[in-house]
C-alpha cells in the first residue's frame, strides 16, 4: 500500500472556530467592522495579500482601516479576535486597496511591503490558522463573485447570515455557497507502477494523476472507474479513498483515491490510451523512471498545494525535487 496522505492536506488545514452559531446574529458583521480586536483578510477571488518571506502570513488589518464599501464575510473566532474576509468593491484591485492601506497613517512601514499570491501558489506555505482563514475567505469570494443573482427569478440577491448565504429579496428563496465534488486518483498497477498523465490544457512537460468532476448521481468509487475508463482506456479493480481537500478554484473539493488496474493474472496492466481530448498523454512509470524523468527536466510535478502532489509522493515513497 502506498503511505498514508499528510492529514491535514495544505488547504484541509483548519485552526479558527468557525462559529457558525454566531452567522444569523444581527449586525455582527457591522459590530467587526468597528471591533479594533477584530482582523480582515484581504481576499478578490483567488487572491490574497501577504506580509512576503520564506514563510508568508497573512495581512491581517483591522476592518476599520478598509474601504467600507468593500465586502465583509465573517470566517470565525480564536478566542477574543474575530476573523473577517474583506473583498474590495468593484473595479478595485486588490493591489490598488494594499497601496491605499501603506499610504494611510497606520504602520505605514508594516504594509507597504505586503505582496499579492494566490492560494494556489502559496497555501502551503502559509501556517494551519492563515492556510484555514485563506481556503475559506476564497471559496466565499469566488462564490460571490459568480453567484450574484438569484436562479429562480434573475433578480439580484442580498447577503445573508454574515456572508455564508445569499437571498432573493423579490421571491425570499436562499441560496449557499457551491461545492463541487471531485475525484482525483493515483492509478497503480500490478507491477507497483503508477499512471502520471498530460491534460491538453497544460504545459507540455507537466505530468500529474487524472482527475474529473463527479457527475450528477453518481458514486464516488463509480466516478473513478468511469474517469480513468474514458481517459485512457484502462478498468480499475479495486479502489480506496486516501484523503481530501477543498480546492476553491472556484468550487471543488477534491476526494482523492488510490485505484489498482489489475490484469488477469496480475500482470502489468496495458499501455494506456490517451482520449485525445482531455488527456494528450499517459504513461506508467517505475520510482526509478519518476525519479529520472523529473531530475533530468523532463517531467514537472504538480505544485505542492496540491493533493495531486501528496497522491504522487504517497506511491513514491518520500518528497520528490521540483
Ligand atoms: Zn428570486
Amino acid at each position: 500500500m502506498p503511505d498514508p496522505l499528510p492529514d491535514p492536506l495544505p488547504l484541509g488545514r483548519a485552526v479558527v472556530d468557525r462559529d457558525a452559531a454566531s452567522r444569523a446574529e444581527a449586525g455582527l458583521l457591522e459590530r467587526l467592522r468597528a471591533d479594533p480586536a477584530a482582523r480582515a483578510l484581504l481576499v478578490s477571488g483567488p487572491e490574497l495579500a501577504v506580509r512576503p518571506g520564506g514563510e508568508p502570513a497573512l495581512l491581517l488589518v483591522p476592518p476599520a482601516r478598509l474601504d467600507p464599501q468593500g465586502e465583509l464575510a465573517y470566517l470565525g473566532r480564536d478566542g477574543d479576535a474575530g476573523y473577517v474576509s474583506w473583498t474590495p468593491p468593484d473595479g478595485v484591485s486588490l493591489a490598488t486597496a494594499v497601496a491605499a492601506l501603506a499610504d494611510d497613517d497606520h504602520e505605514p512601514a508594516a504594509d507597504a511591503d505586503a505582496e499579492i499570491v494566490t492560494l494556489r501558489d502559496a497555501g502551503h506555505l502559509l501556517d494551519a490558522r492563515d492556510a484555514g482563514l485563506a481556503t475559506c475567505a476564497v471559496a466565499l469570494a469566488q462564490w460571490r463573485r459568480t453567484h450574484t443573482h438569484c436562479p429562480r427569478c434573475g433578480a439580484e440577491v442580498e447577503v445573508a447570515e454574515a456572508g455564508w448565504s445569499t437571498r432573493c429579496p423579490a421571491d425570499g428563496s436562499s441560496h449557499y455557497p457551491r461545492t463541487d465534488p471531485a475525484v482525483i486518483m493515483a492509478v497503480h498497477d500490478a507491477a507497483d507502477r503508477l499512471l502520471l498523465a498530460r491534460s491538453v490544457a497544460w504545459p507540455e512537460r507537466r505530468r500529474s494523476v487524472l482527475a474529473g468532476f463527479v457527475e450528477a448521481g453518481e458514486g464516488l468509487e463509480a466516478a473513478v472507474r468511469r474517469e480513468v475508463a474514458e481517459e485512457v482506456g484502462l478498468d480499475v479493480g479495486p479502489v480506496a479513498y486516501a484523503g481530501a481537500q477543498p480546492w476553491p478554484f472556484p468550487a471543488s473539493l477534491m476526494v482523492g483515491f488510490h485505484a489498482w488496474v489489475v490484469g488477469p493474472d496480475g500482470e502489468p496492466a496495458d499501455a494506456p490510451t490517451p482520449d485525445g481530448v482531455e488527456i494528450t498523454h499517459a504513461e506508467w512509470y517505475s520510482r526509478q523512471d519518476l525519479r529520472d524523468a523529473v531530475g533530468s527536466g523532463a517531467v514537472g510535478l504538480p505544485m505542492r498545494t496540491s493533493i495531486a502532489r501528496a497522491l504522487i509522493e504517497a506511491w513514491y515513497g518520500s518528497e520528490l525535487p521540483d
